[in-house]
């Protein structure tokens, strides 16, 4: 089929329509893989509905559509298809022809059509289209909507039957109030194509495959008919028609004669241009095209009624002043002539255009033009000249000479802007000037105000490209010399010459030499007699006797010229005005990945070959995902290896997204390095606007699997006795690894770091997954042999484990039964091996929006549209889990085990047979999706006769934590042993348990699960660490030690986290040890950091009331002290002496106690608080025990009014689980309150439910017992009764910026840290900022519970001095909207395994959009607490939010309302799962009304229940009553 007739209403759409019906491949240039370009929309919508191509050969085949970024060196996927016979069509911007014109002299003699769309198109630049005019290609011009049709099926004709590449060209504002025209008539375009020479062409291959094969191409013209037959193909005439050749040859010859005779600019006749001519192949000469053209043309009037001619005349016969229009308001200037036909100022005007541009038949343009015509203007709309006279004047002069004579003035005019409105002045300027006595050339005609342009295509970059323009800034100040910055201003020379290798070569080349030449000149000025003062002389010798020392030149330049300043003289003055060259500068020039193309003419072979000290930046911007998809056939070269194996520069492969320490590492190098220098730099992206989470993820990814390795290489270090090449990231590619071990490197490398041998010697990019997955079956199958009964297969895809628990569980069961059972994961079942199963179950658990977990995703994909497997003989069942509750709204509800549904339909649809019906497990039911399964399994064993076995053997229950915690010996397991197995980066499931109690969880990088899945790897694994710092007060030197651990063993940053402590992530299995260690150098630990144990204390950080929180702080440690475990465990792991001798405490028959846990310890996790009114930043209502600090009449503290059973977790959909708010016990005393605390721990651990852990907190114990009871539960241990409540008062639960004094006169300054993360990016240094400030502190660090910091204890005399810092860092800033200073967010993804949407790196970008709301409503400073964690659990206490987001799947959230602003409520479910544009329609309007309609001081929170758009939470257990959204119940299933 083709696309169905209709109207066409764009050339954009008319071009695609042919383009798609004359090609076999289209190659479509777009702004990004995201953003349609004015064709491709049309293109993919023509492929998604299997539209056919007229030239197919295959039936029913339809075109390729290879979409390409505009910047990412389009042309280069039509080597490959039309190479192997394929015709192919570009549709694209011009902004992608001048730095392709090395391919399009390649091209040229190619059947290759270039539809061109010039830009910008508003107001196009036409320059783009001269400068390439002799590249050997045809040129086609359209005008209107209509010619743009007819334009493009003429270029597809052409190109086929002169063999030659046609570039169809226009403006589409040009038809701007065209109306639609009709769509193509699809039987006369096959007529017009002529599908025998479609055929020919196609037929033949000329075997080369690389972009660098065979320039000497001869073009294949077609033998049609209507046309001249000219034929030639890589030298050999094909036999059928070598008999037309003599009297080509012979024409050729002729042709090349007047070509040469004609000295012009104008191209040679030969339209070959590019080419050596080689006088026994016949060529396609201009004429011949002229003919063809003609040809088509002649066709087009026959079928279609339209006429057209190499040149377009509109105007009288009898005109005497011709307008030649090479620019985009053609169009106006014939409207205005025709209009005046009848008599006036343009009565004697023609209009003249160009149709067929090149080759330029100046007997064809003569014939256009009128002979009674005396005067011609040329306007040409060119944005950018190079030459004085314009190139299409050049032209028509030059036609002109060889004319009929009447001719006697051609002037040429810069074309402006031009529109209905100003068309007619413009017409009557140009003839004004025409037809005076002396014109004035290059006449400026039209408007000069162009509305501004819509720039899809510029240069522009993404914000994110400018981070490694900024380090180099960082790094080197005013060192830096950049010399083909894109914003920098080259007088006159266009932006794309200035971005050009070449140029910014140049440029660098004459910096040094104007350095070096200012060195002789401060030498001769060092003995000149002309300075006023003696000052200088002896300054300017030592100057340049160090002028090439960066070090000491700087050192020396600034008395340099104090003196010169100070001397004043004119020679002074002479060496001032270039102060800049008195530094040696660090000189750089940045290039894109384009130049990894066509390495041998690129800038960095230029750059290498010279040898000079010049460092180049390399940006790559691929994304790792766009790499796959990419064609093939592009052989994009690894600049990296390529310099490394030029032996003498420095090379090092960086990427800013995964370690920025290693970007300034490599950029210190490079600069050091006396020599060329290459960093490659990644920052890859797929659209302008990309978000720096998208090129973050792209980034991991790439590095991940050593797609994109970090390295440094330089080869001088040899000399020094150390290796060349250091490794910077964990794993390499292939060609990488051929490299080094051919240069010995590698063996090197692996004896320096032991650790990485196991990663390098895995090969990436190798297929084994295959084989894996067949070596697994055969190995299931060997072990089946001994068994006897029938087999049954079991396939599971689970994301959250109990998927293949149940698997599992069942092929047990089904052994015990005598069946041959196998159990496996989906994605290791070979799919082909399906119809020889006999019997076979699959049990799957839903993910997402209704998907196949990850493990299912590749099977599900490989089945789902199969029409191949024929199941007859194979009998099956499906068991889903799901939850009916899981998607609130009741079209979502389809999702309700649908992967299960949708495997059960297809498997039918195969043939299969049932042998037992569905089933279907729901948390919902009493017993979760238990219900369910009891159910089906008895089902599965009646249809395999064994349901009636007997003497079944006892199944063991399932571990429990508990048992974990019971069997581990006081937190040992296997912990030891599993450090030291360097085969994985994981430790084992039990043992993870037992880590946590150490401070420490396993994780894994969630950015990059599902590539290493592809590879065949094992999850990225990493551990986090989290200290133990009660109340989060930290000395400056402790900052510098933690500041350290994160850089050297951990990912670089640091997380201060809602528990006031420091929080480490990335650091792997072999860095565990050195970091625990390292943090214990700095008198911190981990103990009890996480895990079933009383966690880090924490205390409100009350930069105005020094002497209490001083006094509060000190109850804190000593609660924290006192409930500490005692297992000598920790230290026996983690703390180990060099040789590994284990440290222990009373030899290795030690069996530790614990007397306030005992064996196994808590049902759960354990937090404790203090907060100081009026401050709750603690959010002292969180917690397992809140106490809140009462102050006695003497000003000093007195004790605590005490709350228990506030907490955070819950789980969605689960009434039966809610977060709750503390409930007052009473009052205790400030020495009594760790006994306190430890008699409320005790309580909890015996009445605990340790059972269930969803029901394990000791918010349930209280509320299951009653306040009462376990008051005097608490009191009966105790042996006291709790005072009377005292009386309190809060006003926030957020910090408070910027500097503070407290009531002893020491200074206070809370930093702004977002979300807790410590790092440093291109733009903002906090990490260096905050580590400079700790340097000098003398007092400490306050971690607040919101995770900022304050610097504390600053005496007046020190003030200056920190102040500079915060300033240098750009610390100071705390200008942010009340919004953001009051928001938190807990780190979700990448690396916490419970994550369900994206939080830390999301909330920041929520903000963004919610910012100009604020802004226009009035609200920019007030202060609303938000806050947002990636999953129920609730880490960022969003429950006391006033409003909060809590994820529910990837990109999906349950909104809060109603939260207290001082933490005193609880929120209450809004909505549920909403996406981002949902979340701006709320809160957008909602924040409207706030400023409008709020009382005096009322909150946000308080708002929103009074307008009656929340009701309020009194406690946990009304949480999940009166929501907004009600929970329907679905009573379809
Ligand atoms: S709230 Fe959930 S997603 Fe966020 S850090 Fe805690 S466990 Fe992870």
């Amino acid at each position: 089929m083709t696309p169905s007739r209709g109207q066409v209403h764009s050339p954009g759409e008319a071009v695609a329509r042919i383009a798609y019906l004359s090609s076999d491949v289209v190659v479509a240039v777009q702004p990004s893989q995201a953003t349609d370009s004015e064709f491709s929309s049309h293109l993919k919508r023509f492929q998604s509905r299997k539209a056919k191509s007229l030239v197919a050969t295959a039936d029913g085949a339809v075109p390729e559509i290879i979409s390409v970024r505009h910047n990412a060196d389009p042309l280069l996927s039509v080597f490959s298809p039309v190479r192997s016979g394929k015709l192919v069509a570009v549709t694209t911007p011009s902004s992608i022809l001048l730095p392709a014109i090395f391919h399009l002299y390649k091209l040229a003699n190619y059947p290759v059509v270039l539809h061109v769309s010039l830009q910008p198109a508003n107001f196009p630049d036409f320059s783009v289209i001269t400068a390439i005019r002799n590249s050997g290609w045809t040129f086609l011009q359209s005008q209107t909507l209509q010619e743009a049709q007819d334009m493009a099926l003429t270029a597809h004709a052409l190109a086929l039957r002169s063999g030659k590449g046609v570039v169809h060209f226009f403006a589409t504002g040009s038809s701007e109030g065209d109306g639609p025209i009709e769509a193509e008539d699809v039987n006369a375009v096959r007529e017009i194509l002529d599908l025998d020479t479609a055929r020919r062409f196609q037929s033949s291959s000329d075997g080369a495959t690389g972009i660098y094969a065979d320039d000497g191409r001869r073009p294949v013209a077609s033998d049609r008919s209507d046309l001249p037959p000219v034929v030639g193909r890589n030298g050999a005439p094909t036999p059928d028609l070598a008999s037309s050749i003599h009297s080509k040859l012979e024409s050729s010859r002729t042709s090349e004669l007047s070509s040469q005779q004609s000295a012009t600019e104008s191209p040679p006749s030969v339209a070959s241009a590019a080419t050596t001519i080689e006088t026994t192949v016949p060529v396609v000469t201009s004429e011949d095209i002229l003919r063809y053209a003609n040809g088509v043309w002649s066709h087009i009037k026959r079928l279609l009624g339209r006429e057209y001619q190499a040149f377009y005349y509109a105007g009288p016969a009898n005109a005497e002043n011709a307008i030649f229009v090479f620019g985009s308001g053609a169009s106006y200037f014939t409207k205005v002539i025709e209009e005046a036909r009848r008599g006036g100022d343009f009565s004697k005007v023609g209009i003249v255009a160009a149709r067929l541009y090149r080759p330029w038949l100046s007997s064809a343009l003569i014939e256009a033009i009128p002979q009674s015509v005396k005067r011609i203007a040329v306007l040409e709309q060119i944005h950018r000249r190079t030459t004085k006279w314009g190139p299409v004047l050049l032209d028509v002069l030059t036609s002109i000479k060889s004319g009929f004579g009447g001719v006697q003035t051609v002037v040429g005019y810069q074309l402006g802007y031009v529109n209905a409105k100003n068309v007619t002045p413009s017409l009557r300027a140009v003839l004004q000037n025409l037809t005076s006595e002396k014109p004035v050339q290059n006449l400026e005609v039209g408007s000069k105000d162009v509305p501004a342009p819509v720039t899809d295509y510029g240069l522009e970059k993404p914000q994110v490209e400018t981070a490694y323009t900024k380090i180099l800034d960082q790094l080197f100040g005013q060192r830096a010399f950049v010399a083909n910055a894109l914003k920098s201003s080259h007088a006159g020379i266009s932006s794309t010459v200035v971005a050009s290798p070449e140029f910014g070569f140049g440029s660098l080349i004459a910096r040094k030499e104007r350095r070096a030449r200012f060195v002789d000149e401060v030498k001769e000025a060092a003995t000149s007699n002309q300075f006023i003062t003696e000052n200088p002389k002896s300054w300017l010798a030592r100057w340049a006797a160090n002028a090439d020392d960066v070090t000491k030149a700087g050192e020396i330049a600034d008395d340099v010229l104090t003196r010169l300043e100070t001397d004043g003289s004119p020679l002074a003055r002479n060496l001032l005005d270039n102060k800049r060259l008195f530094r040696k500068e660090s000189l750089w020039l940045v290039g894109s990945d384009a130049w990894s193309y066509d390495l041998g003419n690129s800038g960095v072979h230029h750059v290498l070959a010279s040898g000079e000290n010049v460092n180049l930046l390399i940006i790559d911007s691929t994304p790792y995902s766009e790499r796959a998809a990419a064609d093939a056939n592009r052989r994009k070269k690894d600049i990296g290896l390529y310099a490394m194996n030029f032996g003498n520069a420095y090379v090092a492969s960086t990427a800013v997204y995964s370690s920025y320490t290693q970007v300034l590492q490599a950029m210190l190098e490079a600069d050091k390095f006396d020599g060329p220098s290459v960093v490659l730099a990644y920052l890859p992206y797929f659209g302008e606007h990309d978000s720096p989470l998208t090129v973050l993820q792209e980034t991991k990814k790439a590095v991940d699997v050593g797609y994109w390795p970090l390295y440094r290489w330089n080869p001088h270090n040899e000399a020094k006795g150390e290796p060349n090449f250091s490794l910077d990231s964990e794993h390499i590619k292939k060609e990488l690894k051929d490299f080094l071990a051919r240069d010995n490197q590698l063996t090197q490398l692996m004896k320096k770091d032991p650790a990485f041998a196991s990663s390098l010697a895995q090969d990436f990019g190798t297929e084994v997954r295959a084989q894996q997955k067949r070596k697994a079956k055969d190995a299931y199958n060997q072990l089946l042999e001994g068994l006897l009964g029938a087999p049954l297969t079991i396939l599971y895809a689970s994301d959250n484990g109990n998927a293949s628990t149940l698997a599992k569980r069942l092929a047990n069961r089904g052994k015990a039964r005598g069946l041959k059972s196998t159990v496996m994961s989906m994605e290791d079942y070979p799919l082909e091996d399906l119809p020889s199963e006999e019997n076979i179950v699959f049990i799957t658990s839903t993910a997402g929006q209704g998907e196949f977990p990850q493990d299912g995703h590749a099977f599900w994909e490989a089945i789902k549209d199969n029409t191949e497997l024929d199941l007859a003989t194979v009998r099956y069942s499906v068991f889903g889990l799901g939850d009916k509750h899981y998607w609130p709204r009741k079209e979502d509800r389809i999702y309700y085990n649908k992967p299960a549904k949708d495997l059960n339909r297809v498997l039918s649809n195969l043939g299969a047979q049932k042998l037992a019906d569905i089933g279907l497990g729901d948390d919902q039911d009493p017993d979760g999706f238990q219900t369910g399964y009891q159910e089906w399994e008895p089902k599965i064993w009646q249809a395999l006769g064994v349901d009636k076995v007997e003497g079944l053997p006892e199944e063991p229950p399932p571990l429990t934590n508990e048992d974990i915690k019971l069997a581990s010996n006081y937190l040992r397991g296997t912990i030891l042993e599993g450090l030291k197995d360097t085969s994985t980066g994981a430790l084992s499931a039990s043992d993870c348990q037992l880590t946590k109690f150490h401070g420490t969880y396993m994780q894994d990088d969630r950015d990059v699960r599902d590539e290493r899945k592809a590879q065949g790897l094992e999850p990225a694994y990493s551990f986090m660490i989290r200290c133990r710092l009660a109340g989060g007060v930290a000395t400056p030197q402790q900052w510098v030690q933690m500041d350290d651990i994160s850089t050297s063993l951990g990912n670089e940053t640091m997380k201060l986290t809602t528990r006031q402590t420091f929080q480490f992530h990335g650091v792997i299995k072999s860095k565990l040890k050195p970091a625990m260690q390292a943090i214990n150098r700095s008198l911190m630990d981990t103990i009890a950091a996480c895990g079933d144990v009383n966690r880090n204390v924490m205390c409100s950080s009350l930069p105005t009331q020094s002497k209490l929180q001083k006094q509060a702080w000190a109850s804190a440690k000593r609660i924290s002290d006192h409930l500490l475990p005692s297992t000598t465990a920790y230290h026996e792991i983690w703390l180990t002496d060099d040789d590994d001798k284990k440290i222990q405490v009373a030899g290795n028959a030690v069996q530790d106690f614990e007397p306030l846990y005992g064996p196994t310890y808590l049902p759960r996790k354990f937090k404790i608080t203090i907060a100081i009114p009026p401050h709750n930043d603690t959010d002292v209502y969180a917690h397992d025990i809140g106490l809140i600090a009462i102050r006695g009449s003497d000003g000093e503290l007195e004790g605590f009014n005490v709350l228990v059973g506030g907490g955070m977790g819950a789980t969605h959909n689960n009434k039966k689980t809610y977060p709750q708010i503390g409930r007052h016990l009473g009052f205790c005393k400030a020495d009594e309150v760790h006994t306190v605390c430890e008699k409320v721990m005790l309580v909890q651990r015996d009445h605990g439910d340790r059972k269930n852990r969803k029901h394990a907190r000791l918010k349930y114990t209280v509320d299951d017992m009653g306040v009462d009871v376990f008051r005097g539960k608490v009191e009966e241990l105790w042996g006291e009764k709790f005072g009377k409540q005292r009386p309190f008062e809060f006003a926030s639960n957020i910090d408070t910026f910027g500097w503070l004094r407290d009531e002893t006169g020491l200074n206070h300054f809370t930093v702004f840290v977002e979300n807790g993360r410590v790092e440093d990016t291109a733009t903002f240094q906090m990490k260096t900022g905050l580590r400079e400030i700790a340097k000098v502190l003398k007092g400490e660090f306050r971690l607040t519970g919101n995770q900022h910091v304050i610097i504390s204890n600053v005496a007046d005399e020190d003030l200056d001095e920190i102040k500079g810092l915060l300033r240098k860092y750009k610390l100071d800033n705390v200008h942010f909207s009340g919004l953001r200073l009051s928001s938190s967010a807990c780190v979700a993804f990448p690396t916490c395994g419970l994550a369900m949407a994206e939080s830390e790196r999301y909330l920041p970008v929520l903000i963004d959009k919610l910012e100009a709301t604020l802004e226009e409503v009035g609200l920019r400073n007030d202060s609303i607490v938000m806050r947002m964690t990636g999953c129920p659990n609730g880490c960022a206490r969003p429950w006391l939010a006033e409003v909060a987001f809590v994820g529910k799947a990837y990109g999906a959230y349950n909104m809060y309302l109603g939260g207290g602003y001082h933490g005193q409520r609880l929120g209450k479910l809004y909505r549920s799962s909403i996406k981002e544009d949902e979340i701006l329609a709320i809160m957008r309007p909602l924040l409207k009304q706030y400023a409008l309609e709020r009382e005096e001081g009322e909150r946000f929170g308080d708002f929103c229940i009074r307008k009656g758009v929340i009701q309020a939470t009194k406690e946990g257990r009304d949480f999940h009553d009166n929501v907004a959204e009600e929970d329907e119940e679905d009573d379809e299933e």
